[in-house]
């Protein structure tokens, strides 16, 4: 959806037509949250700023003033609307229902399996992996990896409780089982919130384990009653393995799809944005220096072999550093020298033992 936006944004004159192909008719629902300390394509969508994070585990709180930064929210359901909104006042655009299972190249042209029929086209985005591929992946990997995997809870807590200026990016503060756990507060009002509980980890829960948690941490750290106004779930891959050997053959991915993802963290809404506009522009897009994918790797692994030290880590992470620079450090934006100081923050055991393990054998080398 970002490309054929920003495309059709960027190309007025453009005569090329272009089919999107989606087998819901209707847009998921979901929210997009991120931080920046710049203006972008979707400034006008953004409904929600903070400027204030809080941060806790069982070692403590910090709360810290943002500066430059915001944390920003941006509503699905806007989203799409104004997404649509300009897809459709554009003539070139056509959208049907259908379900994709197969692409193949011929006469240069991409042809397009779906249950709707076959399209063909000389460039064809996709946005989802060949699922053929991705079964044959997983047999050979024998598992599913690891997945940032959470439930939210939109709540109104009938009385004023929150600080909404302040959001709770982590909240380490409950049992750390099947997984690093983690809880995010985003107060809308001083009554109104989104509070999800969030899962690094390999296993999907299932609903009820969810909302145990949620009920728990809103019960301890919350209130004793709350009303639940509507809920969000999701997956999003933890992953370093190379989506593109995963592409439908004659595309080119956007997305999840391409491994735009940011691995140790799971947002990715303004990486694909930077993506997608590069893509747009005719350029290539920005790929993750080495270093950035080396300390991805790392934390992957002790997700994945120790996640109880996870809250052990973060703390020293956001108690010992600006959180600004934890940002622009998540963003990839930092330099050499900056990285290194923040890293001497952090407890190096699980690192060290990461490192020697994924180093010494790579059938440990996080995939
Ligand atoms: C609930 C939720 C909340 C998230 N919150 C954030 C956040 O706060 N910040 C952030 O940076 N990231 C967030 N993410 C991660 C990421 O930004 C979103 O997942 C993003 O929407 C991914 O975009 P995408 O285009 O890769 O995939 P999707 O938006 O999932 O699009 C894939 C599309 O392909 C269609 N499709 C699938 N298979 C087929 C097929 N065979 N044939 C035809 N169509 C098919 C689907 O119907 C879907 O519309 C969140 C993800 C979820 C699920």
């Amino acid at each position: 959806m970002q490309w054929l936006d920003v495309y059709h944004h960027k190309n007025p004159d453009s005569q090329h037509r272009v089919l999107m192909i989606d087998k819901d008719a209707n847009p998921p629902e979901r929210t997009w949250c991120f931080w920046s300390d710049r203006e972008h394509y979707y400034d006008s969508l953004v409904s929600h700023r903070w400027s204030r994070v809080k941060f806790a585990s069982p070692q403590g709180e910090v709360v810290q003033d943002i500066s430059d930064f915001t944390y920003q929210y941006i509503s699905g359901r806007e989203f799409f609307k104004s997404a649509y909104r300009r897809i459709h006042a554009d003539g070139r655009i056509d959208r049907i229902t259908a379900e994709v299972s197969n692409t193949q190249k011929a006469g240069g042209l991409t042809q397009v399996e779906t249950d709707q029929g076959i399209f063909a086209a000389p460039e064809v985005y996709s946005s989802v992996p060949d699922a053929n591929k991705v079964s044959n992946y997983k047999k050979q990997q024998g598992g599913a990896g690891m997945w940032q995997h959470f439930r939210g809870w939109f709540i109104d807590t009938g009385e004023d409780i929150f600080d909404p200026e302040t959001i709770t990016l982590m909240d380490f503060r409950t049992e750390q089982k099947n997984g690093a756990v983690f809880f995010y507060v985003l107060p809308f009002s001083r009554r109104k919130a989104l509070v999800e509980c969030t899962v690094f980890g390999p296993e999907i829960w299932d609903d009820e384990q969810y909302d145990e948690k949620l009920r728990e941490y809103t019960e301890r750290y919350i209130a004793a009653e709350v009303n639940i106004t509507s809920s969000e779930k999701g997956q999003i891959p933890m992953s370093m393995m190379d989506f593109d050997g995963l592409r439908y053959d004659g595309t080119r991915s956007i997305g999840t799809a391409a491994g735009i993802v940011k691995p140790s963290t799971g947002y990715m809404f303004l990486r694909s944005l930077r993506a997608v506009e590069c893509m747009v522009g005719g350029k290539a897009r920005p790929e993750t220096p080495p270093r950035f994918a080396f300390y991805d790797r790392l934390l992957l692994g002790i997700i994945r072999d120790e996640p109880q030290q996870i809250s052990r880590i973060m703390h020293s992470l956001f108690s010992r550093n600006d959180f600004t620079h934890v940002f622009r450090f998540l963003d990839e934006q930092t330099s050499l020298q900056e990285d290194v100081k923040m890293l001497s923050t952090l407890p190096y055991t699980p690192f060290l033992k990461q490192l020697t393990k994924q180093t010494l054998s790579s059938k440990n080398r996080v995939k």
